[in-house]
């Protein structure tokens, strides 16, 4: 029997010290020159790979590596430019404009940034606009496999957006998808006969699109465009990757003139099997496996690992697998070693990006040089997931979906008996201003907290700091003459980990990093075992705010499904059911905060988008469980309490039915990043509760202008009921700098005035 390979579908890029992070954010300061910042780049990319080929990688994978995004990197390398940046620099598309288009300018507006698919890494949406000639600027994938064969005598695997879903991601007016995807084609020929010419074997042509459903244009436009490709490039092979659910049309899909196929088999699990048992798989084709959750931390049950290979022998054979995690790795963290402070039941049961391809290797040994040759590796990890059964019996809750339906998801009264009460009591101005919760989490703050954290600082200090912040923050909000004020959240380190902190349930890494945007790493949570509240988590702070000032205080929340969607949860139970035991917990909080004499609590679901299926048939389950996970957290509040939520980032228009079936009192959602998109939605549903439009993007530094704000308000106005409408910035604050923040805070108030006085009279 031949052999069995590994493969890698992507590697995360920050390094183990997050080097990639504080690389960019010293060059964007200014602190290190273009040639510094290019080489500290180059040390970690080779880096990155060199680990791999330690680790018994058969394909590594090439040009994952990127200076921000990869989806950006495509834009940028087809020249798929908006032309406000082209006056940025001569040079084709130069960092300076590749930074533009991500961050945006003083200028000039950055490019839309949303979310990959359903997690919580957010690519750049290329935007093509009419005039804009695609050209090759350079062929990236190609320096990538140039560099990594030169360098370490690797023969890499560039990894490319394959063309359908490149033209997916994109907007703008580009006609029809057939017609852009033709204009890209020569472009994708052109790089495609470059690597080929320079001896590449293997392209890994991303098509994560071929997940989420097809129409038959597409398939006839993808029939298509892969012809082309073998047309062109007859020698390079090409394994067509998909990732994050089972393939559609698989039939057809398999018979494709590529070299290989991928397939999800943990997230697309059954189906993919169901499709491979039905329609076999062809024999001219590599089959791509991916066996291993490249998506969560757990270590797997390799001994059902290596069943589940052992029946796909029945279909391929050995020499036509490679075994792969399930996607990339880029939302998994570097590598478990520096998990030191973990309780060693968990700190055994994990698996970073490194160990999951150690794992991979020792699959394939126990294929390639039989069981012996790894028992010692299996027992380990079977104890090791022994234990941490365990140990989830140790906090085990009295709880079932069956004594859940006795519990209540209605509030008391309706929206609009409800709306009375509180415009009674809280008397608001028409266009209430507000903020999303957080503001700047300066060095100062940072630092602070990290004092306190390693016992510097004692916590009568920390206290006082985090008050004296608190009353500097109100002080500035009253200056501005903001009606809804926040406390700032400056004693969160992250919206998710703060409460996972103070819940039963949880465990936190020291450097389990992973990419959110840019060079914003997050550190999710890790949920082992039953979610339950143990005491009030922001009553303290929420309070102490109130007792500085008349105006009302909005306390906040990160709710349970973003708690559930931004954290790496047990996979021993069903998402609902630790969303539910989540939801119960943070009821208890929001009580708590009412109890205090808190009116306005806000309830954060940035994710509640990001966590929907990618296929539409299993929606209606996930928003049904998302939508009565908020109601259980939130239902139980007086009529006089409002109950806020907030959104960002993401395709809402899908979704607009189940946020208002929320039934949160006000909604604030970004909408400036994204360019007014949501505004255009409103035009279509009528959104009948309260409702904050973003007016401005807080990921840019630039400083939006009072006429910018109030042209939102005014194209906002046309499409929300006034009395319902509130102003309020994209998100919270808490990347900006305090000169920003107040800047810009300052023209969001001038223009609701400007706004407010204008239909006042
Ligand atoms: N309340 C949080 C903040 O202001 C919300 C952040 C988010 O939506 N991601 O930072
Ligand atoms: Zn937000």
């Amino acid at each position: 029997m031949g052999k069995l390979l590994v493969s890698n579908l992507g590697y995360p890029r920050i390094g183990f010290d997050r080097q990639w992070k504080k690389c960019l954010e010293s060059f964007w300061q200014g602190s290190l020159d273009q040639e510094q910042f290019f080489k500290d780049m180059k040390d970690l990319r080779i880096a990155n790979l060199q680990k791999q080929k330690d680790l018994g990688v058969d394909w590594i994978p090439v040009n994952d590596f990127t200076f921000y995004d990869h989806v950006l990197d495509m834009a940028a390398m087809f020249n798929v430019v908006p032309k406000r940046y082209q006056n940025l620099s001569t040079a084709p598309v130069s960092l300076t404009t590749y930074f533009a288009m991500a961050r945006g300018t003083q200028e000039n507006v950055a490019c839309e940034m949303t979310k990959w698919f359903n997690t919580n890494y957010h690519y750049i949406v290329p935007e093509y606009e009419q005039g804009v000639e695609l050209t090759l600027t350079h062929n990236k994938p190609l320096e990538a496999f140039l560099e990594a064969k030169q360098q370490l005598g690797i023969n890499g695997k560039p990894v490319i957006i394959g063309p359908l879903s490149f033209a997916k991601f994109s907007k703008g007016n580009y006609g029809t998808l057939s017609k852009y995807v033709h204009k890209l084609l020569p472009l994708y020929i052109q790089t495609l006969q470059e690597l080929s010419a320079a001896g590449c074997d293997w392209v890994q042509m991303d098509e994560p699109f071929l997940v989420v459903n097809i129409t038959n244009e597409d398939m006839e436009l993808l029939k298509h465009v892969y012809q082309e490709f073998k047309t062109a490039v007859p020698k390079l092979k090409i394994i067509l990757q998909t990732y994050f659910d089972s393939l559609e049309n698989y039939e057809q899909i398999i018979q494709l003139p590529v070299a290989g196929i991928g397939l999800d088999f943990v997230h697309g699990y059954k189906e993919n099997l169901k499709s491979l048992e039905t329609f076999k798989f062809p024999e001219d084709k590599i089959l791509g496996l991916g066996l291993i959750n490249g998506r969560n931390i757990w270590r797997c049950d390799l001994m059902e690992k290596y069943k589940l290979i052992q029946k796909i022998f029945q279909f391929v054979p050995a020499e036509r697998i490679w075994i792969q995690p399930s996607c990339s790795l880029l939302t998994t963290p570097v590598s478990a070693t520096g998990e030191k402070k973990l309780a060693p039941f968990l700190r055994n049961s994990i698996a970073y990006s490194d160990e999951k391809l150690v794992e991979l290797k020792h699959l394939a040994d126990a294929c390639n040089k039989g069981l012996d040759s790894v028992t010692e590796f299996f027992n380990e990890a079977a104890a090791a997931l022994k234990d941490l059964e365990d140990e989830r019996l140790k906090i085990k809750i009295n709880f079932s979906l069956e004594n859940l339906k006795s519990i209540g998801i209605e509030r008391s009264e309706s929206f609009e008996s409800r709306f009375e009460k509180q415009r009674a009591s809280l008397k608001l101005p028409l266009l209430p201003t507000t903020t999303i919760g957080s503001f700047p989490q300066t060095t100062q703050v940072r630092s602070a907290r990290n004092k306190f954290k390693r016992g510097a600082l004692s916590s009568e200090e920390y206290e006082k700091f985090i008050k004296e912040q608190i009353e500097k923050w109100v002080r500035i909000q009253e200056e501005i003459g903001i009606d809804v004020l926040v406390h700032g959240e400056f004693e969160r380190n992250d919206m998710v980990e703060y409460f996972g902190e103070k819940l039963v349930g949880f465990a936190f890494t020291s450097n389990g990093w992973v990419q959110s945007y840019g060079s914003r790493c997050v550190k999710p949570p890790i949920i082992y075992g039953d979610v339950s509240f143990k005491e009030p988590m922001t009553v303290k702070e929420t309070v102490y705010c109130q007792s500085l000032t008349s105006k009302p205080v909005k306390g906040i929340l990160t709710g349970p499904v973003t708690i559930l969607n931004w954290s790496f949860v047990r996979d021993d139970v069903p998402r609902n059911e630790v969303s539910y035991q989540i939801a119960l917990a943070l009821r208890d909080e929001v009580l708590a905060l009412e109890a205090a004499g808190i009116n306005l609590v806000q309830v954060d679901e940035p994710a509640v988008r990001e966590g929907l299926p990618l296929k539409k048939i299993d929606w209606s389950d996930y928003l049904d469980w998302a939508v009565k996970s908020f109601r259980l957290a939130t239902c139980k509040v007086k009529p006089e309490t409002q109950i806020h939520t907030h959104m960002c980032y993401c395709e809402f228009q899908d979704i607009i039915q189940s946020i208002l079936d929320l039934d949160a009192d006000v909604i604030s959602i970004e909408t400036s990043r994204s360019h007014g998109e949501m505004i255009s939605a409103f035009e279509k549903f009528k959104y009948s509760k309260g409702i904050g439009l973003g007016v401005y993007d807080i990921h840019s530094p630039r400083i939006p202008s009072k006429e910018e704000m109030s042209d939102v308000l005014t194209r906002g106005l046309k499409v929300v009921d006034t009395k319902l409408f509130w102003v309020n910035p994209d998100c919270g604050l808490k990347t900006r700098t305090e000169d920003q923040t107040i800047a810009a805070l300052k023209n969001m108030v001038e223009a609701a005035k400007e706004v407010r006085e204008r239909l006042i009279k």
